[in-house]
This record gives structure tokens, C-alpha cells and sequence, in this order.
């Protein structure tokens, strides 16, 4: 019997490595509901609503109808890329710029009512492994397996530090890490639908356990 597998925690945890592993596994659909968030990001930076010290909300809410997000599949990669209006921003939405937009972006209401929306609609079928901050509280709160991960800030920033560096990003460890803190702040301190662990989630610490360990774990916990 498929079901929905939600998780959750803050970024560079390895949430999307596990979700990928899984689906691969199951055969199920993964969803990584973050590039959904950094692409609208990547539309307000495109349209000059947000940039170092200035964030024209009220203009990207009234622009939200004309945001339109595809995932499609690309067999060659294995997993599926980004489009935003027809456009595939798989590489742009990864970007350091991007990532120190998009927490900003997603604590606005109208921006997480739209993507949640169309993560349930994209859930309506079972099978599916679906990653980010609030989908075992908020996007499926019923779903069948839920797990939370975490890891210290210095070990999620030198994953993602590792991954910038082998796309060429031009960044230091040092602004990584800021990176990671403050969106970690900015995503447990939103008004709407905070980052927090769900009452029946599992919850991993990536600093403490392996890859292949968790996943052996997570298997356990499903009834193939
Ligand atoms: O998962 P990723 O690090 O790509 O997510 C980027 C940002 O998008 C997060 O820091 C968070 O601010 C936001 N996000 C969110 N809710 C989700 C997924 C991502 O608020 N479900």
C-alpha cells in the first residue's frame, strides 16, 4: 500500500538526499517543495522586488497568479528540475543570492497558501516522498510516516559550502554559514507555519547518524 512520506527540518540536512534515496527506492514520486520557494524568490530578484535591503512585498503578491511552477522529470539527472513560466531555473534557484532571498519570501502568507496548495494537489495520489519545512504540520498533517531532521549548524554548512564549491560558486565558508543561521532564525520565527518538528515525527540527527543508517531506519518504519 503507497503512502505519503513527509520531511522536515532546517536546511542542508540531508532532507533531500534521504527523500530522494526513498522515492528511487519505492518507486515514488519526490517533491522538493524548497526549489518551489526559490523559484518564486528567483521571480521577485528577476522583477526587482527584493534585493540587499529592500523587499516590495505588496508588488510580488499582486504578480503571485502569473507564477507558474512545473516540476519535470529529466531521466538523465534522475530527478525532476524546476520550471518557472516554461523556463527550467534548476541552476539559478541554487545560487547563494537566491538562498539568502528565499526565506524572506517564504514567510509571506499569499506566497505559502499558493505553494501549499499545489503541494496537496500534487499529493492527492498516494506515493509520495515530499520535502521541506511544514509539510508534516501543515501540507499532510495525516501523513503516514513523518521525519524531522536536524544536524548542527557548522556540519550543514559545510555540505552545502562542499556543494556550492563543486558548481563553481564563487562563496567562503564563512558567508555559507551565515547563510544557514539566519535562515534558520527567519524559518523558526515566521508567523505563518514556523518550522517545528511534528508531535509524530521521527526525528534524525544527521551529525550523529549515517546516510545508509537512516536509511535502514526510515525502511523499518515502512510496511512494504
Ligand atoms: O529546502 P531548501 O533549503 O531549498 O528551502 C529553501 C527555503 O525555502 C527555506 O530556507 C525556507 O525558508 C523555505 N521553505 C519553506 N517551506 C518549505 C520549503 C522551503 O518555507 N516547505
Amino acid at each position: 500500500k503507497k503512502i505519503t512520506i513527509a520531511i522536515d527540518g532546517f536546511s542542508s540536512t540531508g532532507k533531500s538526499t534521504l527523500a530522494k534515496e526513498l522515492a528511487n527506492y519505492l518507486g515514488y514520486v519526490y517533491v522538493d517543495t524548497g526549489a518551489m520557494y526559490r523559484a518564486v524568490a528567483l521571480f521577485a530578484m528577476q522583477n526587482g522586488y527584493i534585493s540587499p535591503n529592500f523587499f516590495d512585498s505588496d508588488a510580488l503578491i499582486k504578480r503571485l497568479p502569473e507564477i507558474k511552477l512545473v516540476f519535470k522529470f529529466n531521466a538523465d539527472l534522475g530527478f525532476a528540475e524546476m520550471y518557472l513560466n516554461g523556463i527550467n531555473v534548476e541552476k539559478e534557484i541554487r545560487t547563494i543570492e537566491v538562498s539568502n532571498y528565499v526565506s524572506k519570501v517564504a514567510e509571506i502568507s499569499e506566497v505559502r497558501s499558493k505553494l501549499v496548495e499545489q503541494q496537496q494537489e500534487m499529493g492527492r495520489n498516494k506515493g509520495i516522498v515530499m520535502d521541506g519545512r511544514d509539510i508534516g504540520t501543515v501540507v499532510f498533517p495525516d501523513a503516514e510516516l513523518k521525519i524531522f531532521m536536524t544536524a548542527s549548524p557548522r556540519t550543514r554548512a559545510e555540505r552545502r559550502f562542499k556543494e556550492l564549491m563543486k558548481k563553481g560558486d564563487d562563496v567562503t565558508f564563512e558567508e555559507v554559514l551565515k547563510n544557514v543561521e539566519e535562515r534558520d532564525y527567519i524559518d523558526t520565527h515566521r508567523d505563518d507555519s514556523p518550522l517545528v518538528k511534528a508531535d509524530d515525527a521521527i526525528e534524525f540527527d544527521n551529525s550523529t547518524i549515517s546516510k545508509q543508517e537512516q536509511f535502514e531506519k526510515v525502511l523499518k518504519f515502512i510496511d512494504l
